[in-house]
């Protein structure tokens, strides 16, 4: 059948004047109007009785009348066009509330705001009420978030592919100190906005056995006796901002195949006929809670190959819809993978284009390597994910056929290229046969694909010489970079209102979309009466944290002092650790009467620890210790302040971000491959304090050295201290400010009654080698530390310095960071609906 027949039996059934009809009538309606019809017509409910949270669905209910035709729309127009498309997979989408940035993309923000004040209701109090979609654990699923947005935004075609977990990331309270996880049942409520989409379903198999069949084809693989597991599509939509583009995220959940058994049913066994249900619908049920490591658990293979199998069936389902040549695939199809997670991608394409579609496989395995990109996210070797052969012959066992096979032609060809080198072989191999015979997940990534990437320049190279050198070697030029960002929509504009009204006042709107019109502003650091204004919105923005932190923490901080933070996952290479040491320094310097110099400091920690990540825990424990000991010390009073800001997520970080004055980035060098919070932070006006660690060194090529504040040891010296056999001991011995702040830790002066309380975080740093180098950096960071308290007391110098990095902050827009994967990696073009 030809495609141009195959479109018009779609289009049947529409009458002619479909469009005509204008759907649009609910988008006519005047926002307070609107809102009155949905509380009466969606809720069932009349003011006198309407809760917060009715307020909030009321809201949600009328914006989304205005995403509707619009994202009908840009669905049909590249249906249309049959337009080359983005697929981004990735485990993890960390979006938070979409109500008020999707108000923000439609630009109905302001309508909305006065349309809420007209029936009594405030925006920020109503935008509240939405729970966070919590879909990720950090920084990778957040860069996902900002990737939807910016691929909207640039009117890239593009559809998300991930899991919707029932539970996302979990809620962190702090019960004594200690870090608490507590379910997050965000879906209790309705969620609105999401799709179900049960036409879209598809089947996804696991377990079995593969028999061969011989046919006059030739040989065919049959993967038989398998359980199989329903995915269901719950479509989200992604306004983009200042375009008529409404894209697609698609969220899979897992549903039994069958509803229940009849046949137990029919026994009289109600309770085993659901059994079933169970087993089928925890794939989807929760996110692990790893960030920078990986689980090894069958369920998450079994998530991962659930989300993967059914978005690349809705991939090739959408493409043998419209399309009937196979060689165009990789015209109409581009296939990101966001890191390993989705990587057996490789292996369920080659599965589905040779067992299902009966290609062959030089030519599917052709059309793979010309779709699949990757990108890597760390060098930790902790994080590098392998699972068993043995687990993956349990439940993926014509995946793993397939994987010895890539991997057979893989090696064939290395040891054409370098003959007799069984040495490079092994290490390159898919199968680890040095740690019990394991699938090494990035290298089937790596074969898989036709580009792989690093998220930051130092970090690319890094993967160039460390981790991927071998394959560097085999494949020259598949190795490239493409720098992080983040959306200026959210993380300027939404979260720092009067910043951006700021700038629109002098430089004209429009860096929301295109950021490089930021660089406008920076004339304005010269401009004594701006510096003024820039200072007042800072103040307003700490004044609004301080708020936040009293009704979480109950502490009363100064927001005169300076905002020193740090907010992300709680892990020892981001060296938490090294800044409480910084603070137990001051805490003494005080104590023994040196304050005088001392810059009055609120010390602002959040973050996150894996549950079953003991020390992180324990170093969260450890700030919540020092935190009650200096904030309870009438000696310190205001010039000391130390707060852990608990459930660090999106919505927390939005309030957190404008309010800082220092942004701590500080880990090891060669360790954190971009960071995207250090970007985050300069955008709304924080300095930054640190090391020259992944996208700071860009952050520092674009601000000047001068305007940055950085410390520490860099790669290369850190690759030649750890191999020259570093000696923690020698600093402490070497350094007494240090070696007191050690051993007040070690001896219980913040834990009183259990002194043996932080032995542990004692033992990481002297007994077990210090991995992370935090003794042989605290000197050059305590000093440093004391520049940035010098220039803070300078404020005209402190402001014209961040309005710098303000201003200079255009390179790390996420729209810049999409803008080089579609021309240089995916080559697609933008397509106006
Ligand atoms: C930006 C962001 C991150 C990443 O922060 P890093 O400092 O780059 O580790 C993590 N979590 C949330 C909620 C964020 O907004």
């Amino acid at each position: 059948m030809s495609t141009d027949v195959k479109r018009t039996r779609k289009r049947a059934g529409k009458p002619d004047n479909f469009q005509a009809v204008d759907t649009f009538l609910l988008e006519q309606l005047p926002i307070p109007q609107a809102l009155r019809n949905h509380l009466t017509f969606s809720l069932g409910k009349s003011d006198s009785w309407a809760t917060s949270r009715d307020w909030y669905q009321t809201a949600a209910f009328t914006v989304r009348d205005h995403l509707m035709s619009r994202w009908v729309n840009t669905r049909d127009a590249y249906r249309e066009a049959n337009t080359k498309r983005v697929y981004y997979l990735s485990l993890e989408f960390l979006i938070g509330r979409m109500l008020a940035n999707a108000a923000l993309n439609l630009g109905i923000a302001p309508e909305l705001s006065t349309g809420l004040q007209e029936i009594g209701q405030q925006m920020e109090g109503v935008v509240e009420m939405e729970p966070d979609a919590a879909l990720g654990n950090g920084g990778l699923g957040r860069l996902a978030a900002c990737f939807v947005d910016s691929m909207a935004t640039m009117d890239i075609p593009a559809t998300g592919y991930g899991i919707r977990y029932d539970y996302g990331m979990f809620r962190q309270t702090i019960e004594e100190g200690q870090q608490v996880e507590n379910p997050d049942n965000w879906l209790r409520y309705q969620n609105i906005w999401e799709i179900q989409r049960p036409e879209h379903t598809c089947e996804v198999k696991f377990y079995g056995r593969v028999v061969q069949v011989h046919t006059d084809h030739g040989t065919e693989h049959h993967w038989i006796e398998t359980e199989s597991v329903v995915a269901m599509p719950y479509d989200v939509p992604v306004p983009g901002y200042g375009t008529q583009t409404v894209n697609n995220l698609r969220l899979w959940s897992a549903k039994a195949a069958k509803e229940f058994d009849l046949l137990h049913f029919n026994q009289g066994n109600y309770e085993k006929s659901v059994e079933g249900r169970h087993g089928a619908e925890t794939i989807s049920q929760v996110l692990y809670p790893n960030d920078a490591s990986e689980s090894g658990k069958e369920l998450r293979l079994k998530q991962q190959y659930f989300f993967v199998s059914a978005s690349i069936q809705d991939i090739l389902h959408r493409f043998t819809n419209y399309n009937s040549d196979w060689d165009t695939l990789p015209d109409k199809a581009a296939i990101q993978l966001n890191d390993t997670h989705p990587a057996i991608a490789v292996a369920e394409m080659m599965y589905q284009l040779i067992d299902h579609y009966h290609l062959a496989w030089d030519r599917a395995w052709k059309l793979v390597t010309q779709i699949f990109a990757y990108t890597n996210h760390t060098l930790m070797p902790e994080a590098l994910e392998s699972w068993s052969v043995e687990l993956f012959a349990t439940l993926l066992p014509r995946h793993l056929e397939i994987i010895y096979e890539i991997n057979h032609r893989f090696l064939q060809m290395v040891n054409q290229h370098f003959p007799g080198d069984c040495d490079l072989l092994r290490r390159v191999s898919i199968i680890d046969e040095t740690h019990g015979r394991r699938v090494r997940m990035a290298h089937l990534a790596v074969i898989g694909s036709h580009t792989v990437n690093g998220v930051a320049a130092l970090h690319s190279e890094l993967l160039k010489t460390t981790l991927f050198a071998d394959f560097n070697r085999i494949f020259p030029g598949k190795f490239t970079n493409v720098t992080n960002g983040i959306t200026p929509r959210r993380w300027l504009n939404q979260a720092n209102p009067l910043l951006t009204e700021l700038l629109t006042q002098h430089i004209g709107g429009g860096f929301q979309k295109d950021l490089s019109l930021i660089k406008h502003s920076e004339p304005l650091a010269d401009n004594a009466a701006f510096r003024q204004a820039f200072r007042d919105v800072k103040a307003a923005n700490k004044q609004r944290l301080a708020y936040k932190i009293l009704q979480k923490t109950g502490v009363v901080i100064n927001p005169q002092a300076m905002f020193d933070v740090q907010i992300k996952r709680i892990h020892e290479y981001k060296r938490q650790l090294l800044n409480v040491l910084h603070v137990i320094t001051l805490y003494n310097r005080i104590r023994s009467g040196q304050a005088t110099l001392h810059t009055p400091r609120v010390v602002i920690f959040a973050g996150k620890a894996a549950p079953g990540y003991w020390l992180a825990k324990q170093i969260i424990r450890l700030i919540n210790d020092v935190a009650a000991i200096i904030n309870n010390d009438p000696v310190v009073g205001d010039q000391l302040k130390v707060v852990f800001y608990p459930n660090y997520e999106v919505s927390a970080a939005e309030i957190l971000f404008p309010g800082a004055d220092l942004s701590e980035q500080i880990s090891t060098a060669g360790t954190e491959a971009s960071g995207t919070g250090n970007m985050k932070m300069a955008l709304n006006g924080a300095l930054t304090i640190g090391t020259l660690d992944g996208a700071n060194v860009e952050i520092k090529e674009e601000v000047g050295d001068e305007n940055i504040f950085i410390f520490g040891l860099t790669t290369a010296e850190v690759t030649k201290l750890k191999t020259g056999g570093y000696n923690p001991w020698d600093y402490y011995h070497g350094n007494a400010e240090l070696k007191q702040v050690i051993d007040m830790i070690g001896s219980g002066f913040f834990s009183v009654g259990d002194p043996a309380r932080y032995q542990a975080i004692v033992d990481t740093l002297l007994q077990k080698g210090d991995q992370y180098l935090l003794l042989a950096d605290y000197a050059d960071y305590v000093a440093t530390q004391e520049k940035v308290a010098a220039l803070y007391r300078d404020e005209e110098a402190w402001s014209r310095m961040a309005i710098l990095n303000m201003a200079r902050m255009a390179k790390f827009s996420s729209d810049r960071t999409i803008g080089e994967y579609a021309s240089r990696i995916w080559k697609v073009s933008p397509f106006k609906a």
